[in-house]
């Protein structure tokens, strides 16, 4: 347990969280909506400070990350708790733990140990992943800042529902950012993820104002985000406030592995094609279909003359650039190596 890093107190006994953009108002004794920040006579706490529920080596291209570090192997580190509750969660078993069976598990494990791990493995990156990094942004934190000691880099693949605050505590540590735009209502994120979108526009922007390399992924589910509004939204949104030159990853939803919704069919590879053609159509650079191996629209091409330079078959890759640079043409790929 350890004493939040953002909140301030009220009247009452009473605290406000300042950690993600719920900013939830939380009486004595109670949890915040991710079930894991708690009141405890007028302080909040972090019931997950130190409690890693899941601690794997990864390779980079799950994130997924296809600009940053490619062909490496992440640590990637997760507490239980969400602040979201998307429908189609395939992780909430632990993103939902505290309220869905009332506790919460994870094996002891401090940052400094969790630096120990990276660097005897010889990892070069942290990924904060697999549920909200938000919601254990203490623990997080405290990792960040020992892994840049050691010439680690630290990645976060989040939901983006964030507070200011958070932003401002994080990113003098953050080298990479994965975040989902699920969507591109307001109506969208309040009926499937119990969220809004503006706050996760915003951190977008923050992310990119600091130079922070920043990847966006989107799950499309079928009849609920499949539509031409949604993905020219998203695309347009990239464009306009990222660059064309950040990579957005559109991945296949699979109904049997979710939360909530499986009724739902698995996206049809023609579904993810038409999303890839519109954000063709709006000159991003680098698009990515996503879990469905082998198709060519999971390569990187060359945006200037178009020669394939990095072979992907799922988390395997074959590289064909010189150091970042199309090997034939010589233009810059927007890799981080
Ligand atoms: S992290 Fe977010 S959801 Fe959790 S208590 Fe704080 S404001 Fe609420
Ligand atoms: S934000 Fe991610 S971890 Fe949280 S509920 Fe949604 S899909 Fe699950």
């Amino acid at each position: 347990m350890k004493e939040a890093y953002l909140y301030k107190k009220l009247s009452n006994k009473k605290v406000q969280c300042l950690n993600c953009a719920h900013c939830c108002i939380i009486p004595p004794n109670k949890h915040g909506i991710c079930g894991v920040r708690e009141n405890q006579n007028g302080k909040l706490y972090s019931l997950v400070y130190g409690k890693a529920v899941a601690l794997n080596i990864d390779p980079i291209e799950k994130k997924p990350f296809f600009h940053f570090l490619p062909g490496s192997q992440s640590l990637s580190i997760a507490t239980v708790g969400c602040n979201f509750k998307c429908l189609n969660c395939q992780n909430y078993n632990i993103s939902q733990m505290p309220q869905l069976f009332g506790r919460i598990e994870g094996q002891d494990i401090s940052p400094k140990e969790i630096v120990n791990i990276a660097l005897k493995n010889k990892l070069p990156s942290i990924s904060y992943t697999y549920t909200e990094p938000a919601i254990f942004s203490e623990y997080a934190l405290d990792t960040m800042k020992l892994a840049k000691k050691a010439n680690l880099k630290n990645n976060w693949v989040s939901n983006g529902f964030w507070s200011k605050e958070l932003f401002d505590l994080i990113h003098p540590y953050l080298d990479a950012a994965n975040i989902d735009l699920k969507g591109f209502s307001d109506d969208f994120y309040i009926k499937y993820c119990s969220g809004r979108l503006q706050p996760v526009l915003d951190t977008l922007k923050r992310i990119k104002q600091k130079k922070i390399w920043v990847e966006v992924t989107t799950l499309v589910i079928p009849s609920l985000n499949d539509d031409e509004k949604t993905f020219k939204g998203i695309a347009n949104f990239i464009k306009k406030e990222l660059g064309t030159e950040t990579p957005w990853h559109i991945s296949q939803f699979c109904g049997a592995i979710s939360w909530k919704l499986k009724n739902l069919p698995d996206t049809p590879a023609g579904t993810l094609k038409r999303a890839y053609e519109i954000g063709k159509k709006v000159s991003l650079k680098y698009i990515y279909t996503g879990n469905i191996p082998g198709l060519e629209t999971e390569d990187t091409y060359c945006p200037k003359c178009g020669a394939k330079m990095i072979n992907r078959f799922g988390y395997s890759i074959t590289r064909y650039d010189k150091n970042g640079k199309c090997s034939r043409c010589g233009a810059n790929l927007n890799i981080i190596d």
